[in-house]
């Protein structure tokens, strides 16, 4: 029984389908690369998982919940709640520190100021951006403002992670060590991650990779549950 599946998801945009019969499916624990070259739907099947895109066709069901028929609001909630999200661009809120956008998942979770700046300063150092707490993420790098998505994606204790090129903007050494700090963690907690890439490098993190091509996912990674 996965914890988080996709089924023949379609997806198309005005004028391109981005997916085409795609499938995922994800144990808890488990972490999944996602792979394919640039175009192929890798972030639109990540969107769809997460509950921010709506497919047009196919199920999501997380934890025994069709989140495809979620209303925004529950799949919103459904993020805040369960999700951890790390997307390409504009995650971070630009007039808030630091500090204050890696507490927000917390925050929004009504839990007290000082724990949420508490944790939040944890992920912070375990990030080593501990000395940009008060810096707004105008003022980041990419490696540095990837860091601080990744720590927000992890703060609340998510049960499954998604994160779309979480290392694109950092140098080999960096995006190693960022990787090898990200899977102790879920590891540890028995989280499942969703990773999308191009890099071979960081698909080696992962348990399993699942390949996309054209919006479609290779045949044998549907599942025995696929249709
Ligand atoms: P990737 O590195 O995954 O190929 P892209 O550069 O294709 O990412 O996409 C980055 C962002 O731009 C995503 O949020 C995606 O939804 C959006 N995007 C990609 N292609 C288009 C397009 N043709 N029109 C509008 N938005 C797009
Ligand atoms: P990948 O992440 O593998 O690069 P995407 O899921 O970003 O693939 O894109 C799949 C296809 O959908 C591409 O042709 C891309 O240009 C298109 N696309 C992605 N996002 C948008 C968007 N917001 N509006 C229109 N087209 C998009």
């Amino acid at each position: 029984e996965p914890l988080l599946s996709g089924l023949n998801l379609r997806k198309a945009y005005e004028r391109t389908a981005a997916l085409d019969a795609a499938s995922l499916r994800l144990a808890a624990g488990e972490i999944v690369a996602v792979t394919g070259r640039s175009g192929s739907g890798k972030s639109t099947l990540m969107l769809c998982l997460s509950g921010v895109l709506r497919p047009d066709s196919g199920e999501v069901v997380f934890d025994g919940v069709r989140v495809d028929r979620l209303s925004e609001a529950e799949r919103s909630r459904l993020r805040r709640q369960e999700f951890g999200l790390v997307l390409q661009f504009g995650q971070l809120l630009p007039e808030l520190s630091v500090g204050d956008n890696v507490a927000l998942p917390l925050l929004l979770d009504a839990r007290p100021r000082r724990d949420a700046r508490a944790a939040a300063r944890t992920w912070i150092e375990r990030f080593g951006v501990d000395h940009l707490e008060g810096a707004r993420p105008g003022e980041l790098s990419g490696g540095e403002a990837q860091r601080v998505a990744l720590a927000r994606a992890l703060v609340s204790g998510p049960r499954v992670v998604f994160a779309d090129e979480p290392t694109g903007a950092l140098d080999t050494v960096g995006a190693q060590q960022v990787l090898e700090l990200v899977v102790d963690t879920v590891r540890r907690e028995g989280t499942s991650v969703v990773l999308v890439t191009h890099d071979n490098t960081v698909a080696a993190f992962a348990d399993r990779e699942v390949v996309l091509a054209d919006g479609r996912t290779q045949a044998d990674d549907a599942g025995p549950g696929a249709r």
